[in-house]
C-alpha cells in the first residue's frame, strides 16, 4: 500500500554528509539513517514532505568536524538543500518529481513516481519582509514550519524537558504573525509542529486554512512539550486539519526516552488516541525520518508494510489504512491550497 509521509529530514542528511553527489548516494542507496529510494521502494513510500532544516553550528561541527572550518550562513543552507532536492529530481530518470501541487502528487500517485513537496523547517533565517519566504515559494517550496526548538525573531518554538507542557512562555512577534499572514496568502501551508501554546493559539487565531501538525503526537500518552494536548487537537479537528504520527521513540514513549526496544503497537495506541479525539479523517503519518531513532521494530523506511501489519493487526480495517496512508494527507493539502 502506498504511503505519503508528512515529515523528514532526507535533505539534511544529504546535505551533511553527501553534499557532492547527493542524487548518486540516494539512488545508490544510504548507509546512514532511514532514506534512500532502495528503501523508499521497499516501504512503498509514494511521496512525502521533505524538510528543509539548518541545524545548529555547533550540531554541524559536532556531526561533521571538517564542517567546522565554514561559513555559517543560514539562508545559503536552506538554498542548497532545495538544490539537493531538485538534484534528486533531476537524476531520478522519471522516478522522483518536486511537486508544486495536489494535481502534481495525484499524477505522481497515477504514473508510479515519487512526489516529493519541499517543506521549510524553522524560518529563523528569512527577512521579515516576506521577501525571500516569496522567493521560495516561486522556486517550489509550498509549505513551512515557520519554528524549530528554539527562539527567533518571528516567535517562539517548543523546548523544554520531558515531561513537560508545551506553555513555555511568549508567543508570536509582530514579525511571526506578518509570516503567518504572508504564507497564508501565498497558500502554503502552515506547520504547527514544534510550536508552544501561545505561538500555537496565536496561529490557529490568524490563520483560516487547516492547522497542520506535520510530525506531532499525543500528549496525553507522551507528555513531550513537543506533542499535542487535546485542546490541540480538538483544535486541529475544528479547522479540518491533520496531525502526522512522529514515530521517534521519545514522542512515542510515556517514558519518553531514546529506548528503540518500543514495539510498533505504541505508534497504533498514539493513533487509537489521535482519533478518538479527531476522528479518523484528521490522522496521518509523519515519521520524523532521518531526524529521530525509531522502534527497532520498524527500523528505517523499508519497515513500513510492518507498520501497516501492526495496524491491521490491532483492527484497523483496509479502508481506514489506507487513508491514514494516503488519502487523508491527500486531502488535507488539498484544503490548505495546494
Ligand atoms: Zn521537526
Amino acid at each position: 500500500m502506498l504511503i505519503f509521509d508528512g515529515h523528514n529530514d532526507l535533505l539534511l542528511n544529504l546535505w551533511l554528509h553527501h553534499r557532492d553527489a547527493p542524487a548518486q548516494a540516494f539512488y545508490q542507496g544510504i548507509e546512514r539513517g532511514h532514506l534512500d529510494f532502495p528503501r523508499i521502494q521497499q516501504g512503498e513510500m509514494g511521496g512525502g514532505l521533505f524538510a528543509i532544516f539548518v541545524p545548529p553550528q555547533a550540531y554541524i561541527a559536532s556531526t561533521v568536524p571538517a564542517r567546522a572550518v565554514e561559513p555559517y550562513e543560514p539562508l545559503q543552507i536552506m538554498w542548497q538543500q532545495l538544490d539537493i532536492l531538485q538534484q534528486l529530481a533531476d537524476a531520478s530518470g522519471g522516478r522522483a518529481r518536486l511537486c508544486r501541487s495536489s494535481d502534481d502528487i495525484t499524477a505522481c500517485r497515477t504514473d508510479g513516481v515519487l512526489a516529493m513537496v519541499a517543506h521549510i523547517e524553522g524560518a529563523d533565517a528569512l527577512d521579515e519582509q516576506g521577501e525571500q519566504l516569496h522567493a521560495f515559494w516561486q522556486a517550489g517550496v509550498r509549505s513551512i514550519g515557520p519554528f524549530w526548538n528554539l527562539r527567533s525573531h518571528f516567535g517562539e518554538g517548543v523546548s523544554g524537558t520531558f515531561p513537560g507542557s508545551p506553555d513555555t512562555g511568549p508567543g508570536l512577534t509582530a514579525a511571526g504573525e506578518r509570516l503567518i499572514q504572508q504564507a497564508g496568502e501565498l497558500k502554503m501551508m502552515i506547520d504547527v509542529s514544534h510550536m508552544n501554546s501561545k505561538t500555537f493559539w496565536e496561529t490557529a487565531r490568524l490563520s483560516r486554512a487547516p492547522l497542520v501538525a506535520s510530525h506531532s503526537n499525543a500528549h496525553a500518552l507522551c507528555p513531550q512539550p513537543r506533542n499535542l494536548t487535546d485542546d490541540q487537537l480538538m483544535a486541529i479537528r475544528d479547522s479540518g486539519g491533520l496531525v502526522g504520527i512522529n514515530f521517534g521513540n521519545a514522542f512515542l514513549r510515556a517514558d519518553g526516552k531514546r529506548d528503540a526496544d518500543t514495539p510498533l503497537t505504541a505508534i497504533v495506541k498514539h493513533c487509537d488516541h489521535l482519533m478518538k479525539i479527531m476522528g479518523s479523517d484528521n490522522v496521518a503519518f509523519g515519521s520524523d525520518f532521518d531526524g529521530i531513532t525509531t522502534p527497532a521494530a520498524l527500523g528505517d523506511v523499508s519497515g513500513m508494510p510492518r507498520l501497516l501489519a501492526a495496524f491491521q493487526e490491532a483492527g484497523y480495517d483496509q479502508t481506514l489504512i489506507e487513508k491514514l496512508a494516503w488519502g487523508n494527507w491527500q486531502r488535507v493539502l488539498q484544503l490548505t491550497g495546494l
